[in-house]
């Protein structure tokens, strides 16, 4: 066997990853080194025995051959805690095309001590919350379905079966319930629990209800955390001093040593993949890290991604059904359907239908509780002008701006702000006028509309200052207004039983955005609104504003029929080639000088399809859906191959050559598998 050698952290955290010594690996350890071993290693001048992780093996010497030392030896017992963050590392990095560098900073913690604030923290969050009955004062005793699954799982578990699970439970179900019930018995046996939740600000209630539980076992890895808090939490559950511990993505990497169980909750959520390098999903990620740790994975979701379901079908995951509400007397909401193009030949201009109003007039009387929502992306007021038509943008971005009310436009991407113009900076016609609705226009006429009832928005405007979400969530959980009005953010996970009304405003416009995945999302968005309606004794309605009745997206999300719609988009994707059916690679290629960008990006595509070209779909490339952002421009490739390792050798061949590109210096390359 030819000479190895293994590059080594003395001291592992993520400032340190660039300060790689290298050594040689001895004959007889050659086989029982890999990455993530934990080695003794001779260091510094005095050479004092140090111990060291193993980040990299390579055949190549970096350094003056002479005076590379050897590794003393492996340390006994070695696979710690940093050993399979090193090792998914490592996987990361060959699954998502990123440099093991990127890999590494992603998983160890930033090392910066500071007091515990954690403790604080959820002070603030138990001031937040409308104070509900102690655990122990309401005994939930769970129904037939729940107990199939707690029964299975602590079946397997105990038999050391690990095939993870998916729990695909209507919302309201008590999927809730049931992961606590698997982790009491988790920790019973003396193991420690990862729980992923999609947002912490987004879902307080649900970290609540596990600290009412857990108390003092639970830590909370919350997105507002500085560096120095997180390090702490990260120790904490690296001596045993935490059993669980809940937050999003990033709380995959928390250093337990007995790790026994991954849960992640509403799996098919978007936030689940890292937008930057390595661009991993957190559900891919966790089922390796599952797999090499021993430990169980359990997902659930009412409307579970196509990829998780579809493991499930191929007996991947093993499915779980729970088809019924969990709280005695409640019962999935009853929904509607309301056709606006009748409404305009009604003559009715106003952005309630005549149902929708009658219904929130009755709920008003009635002193129920009402969620407006309105799925403001790609539909946010823009301002165009009546004479040549065009919408006022951005300068720096591809995007038209936004209208808000202090009568500013406003960049999303880039945060260009200027005065509303007098004239069109175009053409300089005075006919400017605001075009689609948002949030606030939303609050306005509802104001017009229902001139007694108390209004509550949250939106990104509403919520910008800290504790804006919990403290407008818990004014309206209060019962301190009668209507909530809200983007995404009002849909998920919220539990308020008084709502009996959900009002969505405009169905269809997330149907338009330009990615395949967008049925999908719609249809999980108005299944997850529809689910907020009727959580208490009284029953809800959810009344669906679309333009596209027949739409199916639009038809299943309305008869709450998650395989009905599984059925359909599945076959689109197979027709399409699109994921899960297929894997694809976009790449993106992004610079500020568009020829050379343009450039660059068709002499990758050209050099792919001779290369690999028999064997894959190559599409593009084309402008990204946004094509200019901060006057940076980018370009797309997409590639489709059934098999992933292909397009991990395309990845890598694109790579090696854009590094030895003396133009590239200027531009950046992006890889995203899905
Ligand atoms: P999901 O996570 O599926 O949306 P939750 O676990 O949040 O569902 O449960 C919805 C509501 O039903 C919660 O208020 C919860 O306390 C209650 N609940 C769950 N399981 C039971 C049960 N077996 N008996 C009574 N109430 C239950
Ligand atoms: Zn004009
Ligand atoms: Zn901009």
């Amino acid at each position: 066997m030819a000479v190895q050698y293994a590059n080594i952290i003395i001291d592992i955290s993520h400032e340190n990853v660039d300060r790689v010594f290298q050594y040689r690996i001895p004959k007889q350890m050659l086989s029982d080194v890999r990455i993530g071993s934990q080695v003794c290693v001779p260091f510094g001048a005095a050479n004092r025995t140090r111990k060291g992780y193993v980040v990299g093996i390579t055949q190549k010497a970096d350094f003056d051959e002479a005076r590379i030392k050897e590794v003393a030896g492996l340390v006994e017992g070695s696979v710690t805690a940093d050993s399979r963050l090193i090792e998914l590392a490592w996987w990361m990095k060959e699954r998502y095309g990123s440099t093991m560098n990127q890999a590494l900073k992603t998983v160890l913690p930033v090392k910066k001590k500071v007091r515990a604030r954690n403790r604080q923290v959820l002070e603030n969050l138990v001031a937040a919350q409308p104070r509900r009955p102690a655990p122990g004062d309401r005994e939930i005793c769970l129904n037939p379905e729940q107990q199939g699954v707690i029964e299975a799982f602590c079946q397997d578990y105990d038999g050391g079966r690990r095939k993870p699970y998916l729990i695909h439970g209507i919302t309201g179900s008590g999927k809730t319930e049931v992961y606590m019930e698997m982790i009491r018995h988790v920790l019973a046996r003396g193991q420690e629990v990862i729980v992923l939740i999609p947002e912490i600000a987004l879902t307080y209630q649900t970290v609540m209800r596990f600290y009412d539980r857990f108390g003092e076992n639970i830590s909370v890895m919350h997105s507002r955390l500085s560096a120095g808090e997180r390090y702490d939490q990260f120790e904490k559950a690296r001596e045993g001093r935490t059993k669980i511990m809940v937050g999003a993505r990033s709380a995959l990497f928390t250093p337990f040593a007995h790790l026994g169980l991954v849960v992640i909750d509403e799996e098919h959520e978007g936030a689940y993949r890292s937008e930057g390098a390595p661009r991993y999903h957190a559900r891919e990620a966790a089922e390796h890290l599952a797999e090499m740790s021993g430990a169980f994975l359990v997902m659930g979701s009412a409307t579970p991604s196509l990829e998780a379901f579809s493991k499930a079908e191929a007996g991947i995951y093993k499915l779980f059904s729970l088809k019924t509400r969990a709280s005695r007397g409640s019962a999935l909401a009853v929904t509607e359907v309301v056709d606006l193009r009748r409404e305009l030949e009604a003559g009715n201009k106003s952005i309630f239908s005549r149902r929708l109003t009658e219904l929130i007039a009755d709920r008003l009387a009635k002193k129920e509780q009402v969620m407006l929502f309105m799925n403001r992306r790609g539909y946010s007021s823009f301002v165009s002008c009546r004479s040549c038509g065009k919408a006022v943008k951005c300068p720096h971005c591809d995007v038209s701006l936004t209208l808000h009310n202090n009568r500013q436009l406003v960049c999303h991407y880039c945060g260009y702000k200027i005065p509303l113009p007098k004239a069109c900076p175009g053409c300089g016609s005075e006919y400017l006028a605001g075009f689609g609705v948002g949030t606030q226009k939303v609050e306005e006429m509802a104001a017009q509309t229902f001139a007694q009832a108390r209004i509550l928005r949250m939106d990104l405007d509403t919520t910008s200052k800290k504790g804006g979400h919990e403290a407008i969530l818990a004014s309206f959980a209060r019962g301190e207004a009668d209507i909530l009005i809200g983007t995404q953010m009002i849909v998920k996970g919220h539990d308020f039983p008084g709502v009996t009304l959900v009002g969505i405003l405009a169905a269809d416009v997330s149907l338009y955005a330009p990615d395949f995945r967008c049925t999908e999302r719609t249809f999980q968005l108005l299944v997850q609104a529809a689910g907020r309606a009727g959580r208490g004794r009284r029953a809800g309605i959810a009344v669906i504003q679309t333009y596209l009745p027949e739409h199916y997206g639009i038809g299943a999300a309305a008869a709450q029929d998650y395989e009905a719609f599984y059925r359909q988009e599945m076959g689109y994707r197979q027709l399409m080639h699109y994921p899960p059916a297929c894997h694809m690679l976009q790449l993106q290629v992004s610079g500020r000088d568009e020829q050379l960008t343009g450039h660059m990006m068709d002499l990758v595509r050209d050099s792919v399809v001779r290369h690999f070209g028999a064997c894959l779909e190559v599409i593009g490339p084309v402008p990204a859906p946004v094509y200019k952002v901060n006057d940076i421009y980018r370009k797309i490739l997409y590639m489709k191959q059934e098999n992933y390792d292909i397009l991990i050798r395309i990845r890598n061949y694109v790579q090696e050559r854009w590094d030895e590109t003396e133009d590239c210096k200027q531009l950046a390359i992006q890889y995203d598998f899905s």
